[in-house]
């Protein structure tokens, strides 16, 4: 069968259908499909035990994350699949319909990319007052998607599958190549809301968003991009999953417990007994935010929200670092990008990666510090590493390699011995050592190596 022949392919194109205006929340419950197939590492996973002192008290934290004003941004590929009925007709037409035609799915996703409201973070306001409680305000996330492409598929039986598999599956038949290009965003008509799902191991958002209310589809796509990073909802779920406490593994007391989010001692608390399922949070005496008191968060589910607390900005960028979350990676869908040579890591003590990370900055080895490598670091396009007078890097079992698919990174770069003069007998120390198979790969200059 010549799948081809049903597959349009347009390029930045758009439309939608609406028939009712249904509040985020409606939408956002029972959304949740947790996938817990283990994160895919290429290297030998007994070095990749992610159980150094620095993965568990720097790089694994969302903290570590936090952007700052300097920081490079990082560009998240996402990929659009329309599955549509054979003629024009339905949620998202590929004519220039006003409601739904491809020019509104165009406006509508001008306004979460390229820097248009999914980069910048609104200032954090709430229905309650609560003293003592004023978290940090960041308005540049340093994170922005970019839509790669926008497809159709006319398919009468898929338009209205629940079937996400089959959905994933169609688009790679059909080409391959579409699935990798970003992240998949897929549209079409089931009656089920949007939700988080994954596709061999990554990271993909299944919805059947229309249009006619553009606001709403702005929040309703902000919010389920959110959960692909790792990100749970801020109020409480009246079934189906979704929240931060539950289902993304943060509750009170947890290494990614929101604090600038939810207040401790927080009276609004009194409106959880309303609810029907009440976490015991007790330790911090927070609680979900649920109407009436609430805050314009994110993952909050009201239509007009855009507050992205600090911590939440760390946990965005921690994944596109770390694949963290849950099996679903979505730093593999991270825009090819120049090192940060400006801006770099610099580690000022020794420290074992024995996790599996991808950078996007230079790393400098201070004086006389030891990096060991065992798992896999990968560097973005020209990214150096370079030691200081005295500084060693090892790479024990592991591998540094180079993660963009349009350019290597540049290599490692090694302080200069100066010789007092031309006799000078003095051995150049040996800085960089590869053991037990430990390898480095895809850089433009292979430097001197020893290998003891
Ligand atoms: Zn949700």
């Amino acid at each position: 069968m010549a799948i081809h022949k049903f597959s349009i392919v347009y390029i930045f194109i758009f439309s939608f259908i609406s028939n009712s205006l249904l509040s985020q929340k409606k939408t956002t419950t029972s959304e949740l499909k947790i996938n817990d197939s283990p994160p895919s590492i290429s290297t030998n996973p007994s070095n990749c035990s992610s159980s150094s002192e620095a993965y568990q008290k720097k790089y694994k934290q969302q903290s570590f994350y936090v952007p700052k004003n300097k920081d490079q941004v990082i560009t998240l590929k996402i990929t659009v699949h329309v599955f549509k009925p054979i003629e024009d007709v339905g949620r998202w037409q590929m004519n220039d319909n006003k409601i739904n035609g491809l020019p509104v799915l165009k406006t509508l996703l001008d306004s979460i990319t390229n820097g248009n409201q999914e980069r910048y973070s609104a200032e954090r306001h709430a229905t309650y007052q609560m003293q003592d409680f004023t978290p940090r305000y960041i308005c540049d996330s340093k994170i922005q998607y970019e839509i790669t492409n926008i497809y159709f598929y006319p398919n009468e039986e898929l338009y209205v599958s629940y079937n996400d598999e089959a959905l994933f599956n169609f688009i790679e038949k059909t080409d391959s190549n579409r699935i990798k290009e970003g992240m998949p965003l897929v549209f079409n008509g089931s009656n089920g809301p949007g939700h988080l799902s994954s596709y061999k191991g990554n990271a993909a958002l299944v919805t059947t968003l229309q249009g006619q209310d553009l606001v709403f589809g702005r929040s309703h796509l902000l919010h389920e991009i959110g959960h692909a990073f790792g990100l749970g909802h801020t109020y409480v779920n009246s079934g189906g999953g979704g929240s931060d406490w539950q289902n993304f593994n943060a509750p009170c007391g947890s290494m990614d417990y929101l604090s600038d989010v939810f207040p401790n001692n927080n009276p609004a608390c009194q409106h959880e007994k309303e609810a029907t399922t009440i976490p015991d949070n007790a330790p911090c005496f927070s609680c979900y935010e649920s109407t009436p008191d609430t805050s314009n968060n994110l993952m909050g589910g009201q239509r007009y929200n855009r507050w992205m607390s600090p911590l939440q900005m760390g946990r965005r960028i921690r994944s596109m670092h770390i694949n963290s979350n849950l099996g679903r990676n979505i730093r593999h869908y991270a825009k090819d990008m120049e090192s940060d040579h400006k801006h770099v890591w610099k580690i000022s003590s020794d420290e074992i990666w024995d996790f599996d990370i991808q950078l996007y900055k230079d790393i400098v080895v201070k004086k006389g510090v030891t990096l060991t490598i065992k798992c896999k670091t990968a560097m973005a396009i020209n990214g150096k590493i370079k030691l200081e007078k005295n500084a060693k890097l090892i790479v024990d079992g592991g591998e540094i390699t180079g993660w963009c698919k349009t350019d290597t990174w540049q290599g490692i770069q090694t302080p200069t011995i100066k010789k007092k003069n031309k006799d000078d007998k003095t051995i150049d120390p040996i800085l960089i050592k590869l053991i037990n198979g430990g390898k480095i790969s895809k850089a433009k200059i292979q430097m001197p190596i020893g290998t003891k």
